[in-house]
């Protein structure tokens, strides 16, 4: 089947007949521009642009992704310019592939200057970069990511050298986005190929490994899930269950942090079960733990609180046959979807949930409120100038994972975990975090370097005539928002001070 026809086959069901009109001419006309061009692999250039737009299409996304998607090398290989396709496929598109060039750009030197981590100059400049385009529109970087990942699946082609370059810039930029995004599928496939380049043997063990658990688990596995599919039809609820398999490179991280005991992993096993609807996740749920009781503090309901990257499952770890732990992850079909596809999800093309115009024409184009992060973490990046504390503190901010606490009012707060009162002043007020002295945790009175645990309601206590925040704070707290105000307010105190 030739290219046209494919993605005309995976368009048909959700555009209109003049959007798929559009995309086939955009089609045509990327053909043309690269003509003349090869892969390094010796293939046709485009099979990289047409696997991109193929991708998009899969997830039934709007026809402009797709659009610039075929496009997005045009400007930078070609000799169209960027006039040339917005005259043809107008400004949306272009301004698209116009961020998608700019950030082509920026790549990583082949040797690590810093030699022991990749905290290098451009590297930061790419990650400004990649989240200033973010904030503008973020199918740019779906599409990156989607780009990244056809690119790193090719990467033989390049010096070993480049290939280790492209596998740090993936793996510590690629792959986080993909994360942070929701894209769960994306993330897992960027991690794994390029820790493979970075670390081939270590790889290779924590595979073979892996493997063998698994073969010798699997008997168990299958006995659980044929009993939990007889008490579920009994209880007439209908799911799918399958083995989650882990991979590779999330293993490789659990192992540092036990000291490569693979027992100690608890969630090494596991059994994904799909259900109908949101109650009867809970009930399978209520099954589970009445057949195996749960491993303390391994319970979470992703649910009811959604991740930040609006993650929904519940996860639980249950003791099984031979104290086996295993782990249950339990969500809707529509759940299953967001976890693999995220952000993406957001983007499907219907007809009745159509963008407005006026909206589209606005240069920030996000689909939803609750991806308000980005604009907030646009916004103090701009504000650190230092850029090896911006990558420091991106890190702790950005990729790790975050807990959710409450104010007294009953509002949710999300902060990075281990964060303190003194965070939790920071991001309700500064004049709260300024003047904070003491904190009340569910009621009873804690240090302010207390660490914050999901779902407690915190209270700030304060003290008016209190000038300014505690140096020592800087010791503990956790959020980068935090840290910069309470620098800020030290200095400014500081130079009060000098002129008294
Ligand atoms: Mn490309």
């Amino acid at each position: 089947m030739n290219e046209e026809k494919i993605l005309i086959k995976k368009i048909r069901h959700y555009l209109p007949k003049t959007e798929i009109k559009r995309i086939s001419t955009a089609l045509k006309f990327a053909k043309m521009a690269h003509d003349d061009q090869k892969r390094l692999s010796g293939e046709d250039y485009i099979t990289h642009p047409f696997f991109v737009a193929k991708t998009l299409a899969q997830l039934k996304l709007d026809s402009n992704s797709i659009i610039a998607a075929l496009l997005h090398d045009v400007i930078e290989d070609t000799k169209i310019s960027s006039k040339e396709i917005e005259k043809r496929f107008g400004p949306e598109v272009t301004e698209i592939v116009l961020s998608l060039t700019k950030l082509k750009k920026i790549t990583l030197p082949e040797n690590n200057l810093n030699g022991e981590d990749p905290k290098t100059l451009l590297q930061i400049n790419a990650l400004r970069r990649v989240f200033f385009a973010m904030a503008k529109d973020l199918r740019v970087v779906i599409i990156k990511i989607i780009d990244r990942l056809h690119n790193i699946k090719s990467i033989e082609v390049f010096s070993k050298k480049k290939q280790k370059r492209i596998a740090r810039e993936t793996l510590y930029i690629y792959a986080p986005l993909a994360s942070r995004l929701g894209m769960g599928k994306f993330k897992m496939e960027l991690e794994d190929k390029s820790f493979k380049i970075l670390n081939r043997q270590r790889y290779k063990t924590i595979k073979s490994k892996y493997k063998k658990l698994l073969i010798g688990a699997r008997k168990n596995i299958s006995q659980i899930e044929d009993l939990i599919i007889k008490k579920l039809k009994k209880e007439k609820i209908f799911a799918q269950t399958s083995s989650r398999v882990k991979n590779i490179y999330s293993i490789h991280k659990k192992l540092i942090k036990t000291r490569n005991n693979y027992q100690k992993i608890q969630d090494l096993l596991g059994i994904r079960i799909i259900a109908e609807n949101k109650e009867a996740c809970y009930k399978i749920l209520g099954i589970i733990h009445t057949l195996y009781q749960p491993i303390p503090n391994r319970f979470s309901d992703y649910i009811a609180l959604p991740k930040l990257n609006g993650y929904q499952s519940i996860h639980t770890i249950v003791r099984v046959n031979n104290n086996l732990p295993l782990e249950f992850q339990i969500r809707t079909t529509e759940m299953d979807y967001q976890a693999n596809f995220g952000v993406a999800s957001h983007f499907v093309y219907t007809d009745d949930l159509k963008p407005k115009e006026d909206k589209r024409k606005n240069s920030t184009y996000t689909p939803q409120k609750e991806l308000k992060w980005i604009h907030e973490l646009a916004q103090w990046q701009e504000k650190i100038k230092d850029s090896s504390r911006f990558i420091k503190e991106l890190k702790i901010d950005f990729f790790n994972d975050r807990i959710f606490v409450f104010t007294p009012k009953g509002d949710v707060k999300d902060l990075p975990k281990g964060s303190t009162p003194v965070d939790f002043a920071y991001s309700v007020h500064t004049e709260i975090g300024n003047k904070a002295c003491g904190a009340k945790i569910d009621g009873a009175l804690k240090p302010l370097s207390y660490q914050l645990k999901d779902g407690e309601t915190v209270e700030i206590l304060i003290r008016k005539n209190q000038k300014g925040p505690n140096p020592d704070w800087l010791e503990f707290v956790k959020s980068s928002g935090a840290k910069e105000k309470i620098r800020s307010k030290i200095n400014t105190l500081k130079k009060i001070d000098q002129y008294l």
